[in-house]
């Protein structure tokens, strides 16, 4: 699950209960034309799961970072199952792979800041919004809280302005995403004007998010080569304290001073993709995508002596689901191909799936719907949640009903809905690989058991894993697909869809 998205805000709109879908489909009895062989879905083995997780999310993989080694390895181990699985390997040139470029810009070491008689490590005393090349000396002036109008009667011309932090997120949107797009928007607005540089100091909501982001805006900006937020500009440098720095910033008669250069690196990474084909001589040219991604947050800052970020259930679990949903496709194959796609990256900003949605290895009009895993072994055994289920996110009612129908044969899980909503602060549904898909029109949705305290931390460890629930998510993800693949008619689109962002 990737962390945080930088967009604007969502919109407000009434979201559906789940109650009536549920109702109506518990009624239907099959989930699809075609039942699988029992021993099919028995392939489907808790042990085989809890195997796969222990050894994927183990330390040995140091936490399968996005363009690492480290994630080179895992995706050649999880290629190595596949092949011992016995899948068809569908990725580029009659491999399991397709590699792609990851691009990375952040500032050099020689970058150096100060403010007055303060020297700023930069990325510790103060970060910098984002990367920029520039050469900037000018008196700073302190305008504390002030207004627009306010603003507009200080000569900013030629000056570093210095605001406090302020201001309070509205409904849906969270606070870290607020924080970011005002220090983009009102920097935006102060250089328009005239200012040549502008500094933020943390007010208490800012301050609990500032030590943690230090770490992010250390490790620079990732994406795809040409991505807009990699773009690297000459411009006035936005620079964010820490609350301690208001003391001293007030001083009047300092100079701001800023020496900023950015570097730009590429880095492979890779999808890992196989493909179980059908058995049916015209529809086995279509393929239900059954998505997850291999990457986790590799070695970062210590917490409580341990900094390997396993990431076990983000998503070390996804993978393990995918192994055993082969091992079922394989047992019994569907009308239907199913095509199995590990993205990689995308903690880094959903790259993998951006790139494999994008450049497809099969031709992407014959994607009939996307079953993507993410997160997949926490919190109560009885609870779950369909992402992509609920208007605006809702692609397909023919998918989530299938989906639906499917839980009520099979694990019978109790279903949130609220953290499908547009208002929702967390954003769940733009977190994670379904997403480019459905923005394409491809029917998608995401199978899940949400978030929980150990979300992106060293703690998301194999042991914390509830693996009977694991296992009854990965079922469930089966029924779905297997009624999907079977069926005469391909999922249909729902008519009219937008995304709120
Ligand atoms: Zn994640």
């Amino acid at each position: 699950m990737h962390p945080f998205f930088k967009t604007a805000a969502g919109w407000l709109l009434t979201a559906l209960s789940l109650a009536a879908p549920l109702a109506a489909a518990a009624q239907k009895k099959p989930v699809g034309a075609h039942q699988p062989a029992a021993n099919a879905e028995a392939a489907i083995r808790e042990s085989d799961i809890r195997r796969d997780l222990f050894a994927l999310a183990g330390d040995h993989f140091r936490g399968r970072e996005g363009g690492t080694l480290d994630e080179l390895r895992a995706s050649a181990w999880l290629a190595e199952q596949i092949r011992a699985i016995g899948l068809r390997p569908a990725g580029d040139d009659g491999t399991y792979f397709q590699f792609f470029q990851l691009q990375r810009t952040r500032l050099t070491k020689a970058s150096r800041l100060s403010i007055g008689a303060h020297q700023l490590s930069i990325n510790h005393d103060g970060l910098v919004y984002q990367p920029v090349n520039a050469a900037v000396s000018a008196p700073l002036v302190y305008a504390g809280t002030a207004t627009a109008a306010e603003l507009a009667r200080v000569d900013i011309k030629g000056k570093a302005v210095a605001l406090l932090f302020s201001g309070q997120p509205t409904d849906g949107i969270s606070f870290r995403r607020y924080l970011t797009a005002t220090l983009r928007d009102k920097s935006a607005e102060l250089v328009k004007a005239g200012a040549v540089a502008v500094v933020f100091v943390s007010d208490a909501r800012a301050e609990a998010v500032f030590e943690h982001w230090g770490h992010t805006y250390e490790r620079g900006r990732y994406g795809l080569p040409g991505d807009p937020n990699l773009l690297v500009l000459s411009q006035a440098p936005t620079v964010w304290l820490p609350a301690s720095a208001l003391d001293w910033v007030q001083q009047a008669g300092q100079q701001f001073v800023a020496d900023l250069r950015v570097e730009t690196f590429a880095y492979p990474s890779v999808n890992v993709v196989a493909e179980a084909p059908g058995t049916d001589a015209q529809l086995k040219k279509e393929y239900v995508l059954f998505s997850t991604h291999q990457d986790h947050d590799g070695v970062r800052a210590p917490v409580a002596g341990d900094s390997i970020y396993n990431g076990a259930d983000d998503n070390a679990t996804g993978c393990a689901a995918l192994l055993a949903l082969m091992r079922a496709f394989r047992q019994q194959p569907a009308r239907r191909s199913a095509l199995f796609v590990y993205h990689g990256a995308e903690e880094r900003g959903l790259l993998g799936s951006r790139y494999f949605s994008a450049h497809p290895t099969v031709p992407q009009a014959a994607i009939v719907a996307v079953l993507n895993a993410e997160m997949m072994g926490r919190n109560a055994p009885d609870s779950a949640a369909l992402l992509g289920a609920v208007a605006p996110h809702r692609n397909s009612s023919d998918l989530v009903n299938t989906a639906l129908a499917a839980n009520q044969a099979g694990p019978r899980f109790k279903l949130d809905a609220e953290w499908d909503k547009a208002t929702h602060p967390e954003g769940w549904y733009f977190r994670s690989d379904h997403l480019p898909y459905a923005r394409l029109g491809i029917p998608a949705v995401m199978f899940t058991s949400l978030l929980h305290p150990d979300y992106h931390t060293p703690r998301d460890e194999p042991a914390r894993i509830d693996y009977p629930k694991l296992a009854n998510m990965t079922r469930w993800m089966y029924l779905t697909g297997w009624a999907v693949a079977n069926r005469a008619q391909r999922p249909a689109p729902e008519p009219g869809f937008q995304l709120e962002r």
